[in-house]
């Protein structure tokens, strides 16, 4: 009998639901509407300028704290997108934001510390939080509107908290968190003294002219917040791995002290690349959001059509739905049972939730593909569901 050899630390977290669909997705021949990866790569001369990096000699390890240009790119943008000004040692470069969040856990929390997250979760911030030592506070954004619950936010900080993990626009829900929302946290994490750790990798990706406020750009907020991004959803190249993490010296340093010892550093021609795409090229996301918008409404009006509740979202790449009417025990079965039924890759948002009863029947369906793969996807579950 094999023998599982697997450390504690990674019980219950050794795969992930995406690589799990997309698999799935590809073995059935089905339209993938389940991961979130665009099916249109970023600017051309984005790749142009990574293939010049790698010509001119750009191959060898980069520095851990990234290269000089990609850093001054980035603070140059947070200072033209929000008045944010930083210096080269408030930003630390990352192997995609997924590393800048486990540096983040990992630098900043202690076992048995308390986190408070939204839930539904990204799932990399339950899987690293576990190999932390950590223990999740959940507030939970509910369906229909997927608002914060200020109260709920409240009673969650205790003794133990020792940050609150923020994700706006937020993945799965698109909730983009208000200005008046924003305030509250802030004001909760001033009163109890806490960090605030906020991914906003889909900070370009809003729609209906709602805008995205960093949360590090409200008063007294800046010297406790950790603002997390990446290049792979502005720019759509998810492949590319090249996150980043800003705010004072000190949380960027934990957040460096960990990646020192997960990747050190990597995508040392991509870096540059980055560069490149932040300091020339606003209009990508800008014309991405527009298209994003387009999509949300093409498959939440066909989704809209069949017998399933839609959760429209203001921003990321998509949409929730509740699919409880289908009659299956959880919305794991109903994506399971999917593939064969009409041919499609959906993700339960399930596994997202620790709660089930909120969570239990909600599918998530990306929007961020081409228009025939979307129409193809609908048709598909027009006559198959
Ligand atoms: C995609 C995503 C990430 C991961 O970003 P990478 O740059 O690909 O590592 C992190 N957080 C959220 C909410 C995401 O949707």
């Amino acid at each position: 009998m094999a023998i599982s050899r697997t450390a504690r630390r990674l019980e219950g977290i050794g795969s992930t639901i995406f690589a799990e669909m997309s698999a799935l997705a590809v073995r059935t021949g089905s339209v993938n509407l389940g991961q979130g990866f665009p099916d249109a790569d970023g600017p051309p001369a984005v790749i142009e300028a990574a293939v010049e990096a790698m010509r001119s000699g750009r191959n060898q390890y980069p520095p851990g704290r990234g290269t000089p240009d990609l850093l001054d790119a980035v603070i140059a943008h947070q200072q033209r997108h929000y008045g944010i000004s930083l210096d080269r040692s408030q930003v630390v470069a990352t192997t995609g934001a997924t590393e800048a969040i486990a540096g983040a856990l990992l630098g900043l929390v202690d076992p048995g510390d308390e986190v408070v997250m939204l839930e539904p979760y990204y799932d990399s911030y339950v899987a690293v939080l576990q190999m932390a030592g950590g223990v999740r506070r959940p507030v939970t954004l509910r369906a229909p509107s997927f608002r914060l619950d200020i109260d709920a936010l409240r009673n969650a900080v205790t003794s133990k908290t020792k940050l609150i993990l923020l994700n706006t626009p937020h993945n799965p829900t698109g909730t983009v968190l208000t200005l008046a929302e924003l305030e509250a946290v802030a004001a909760v994490a001033i009163e109890h003294d806490l960090i605030v750790v906020t991914d906003e990798v889909y900070e370009h990706l809003v729609f209906d002219g709602r805008e995205h406020i960093p949360l590090a750009t409200l008063p007294g907020m800046f010297d406790r917040t950790l603002t997390i991004s990446s290049a792979g959803k502005s720019f759509s190249f998810t492949g590319w791995k090249v996150g980043w993490a800003s705010g004072p010296a000190s949380l960027v340093a934990a957040v460096e002290g960990a990646k020192n010892w997960l990747s050190y550093s990597s995508g040392a021609p991509l870096q540059p690349a980055v560069a490149v795409a932040l300091n020339h090229h606003d209009d990508f996301p800008l014309a991405l959001t527009k298209e994003l918008q387009d999509k949300r409404d093409r498959l939440c009006d066909g989704l809209s059509t069949l017998d399933m509740d839609v959760f429209v979202p203001q921003g990321t790449y998509f949409v929730t739905t509740d699919v409880s009417r289908y009659g299956y025990p959880d919305g794991r079965a109903f994506c399971e049972a999917l593939p064969a039924r009409a041919g499609v890759v959906a993700i339960p948002s399930q596994v997202f939730y620790d709660d089930q009863a909120e969570g239990g029947q909600l599918v998530r369906w990306a929007f961020c593909k081409e228009v025939g793969v979307i129409d193809e996807g609908l048709r598909r579950l027009r006559s198959g569901l």
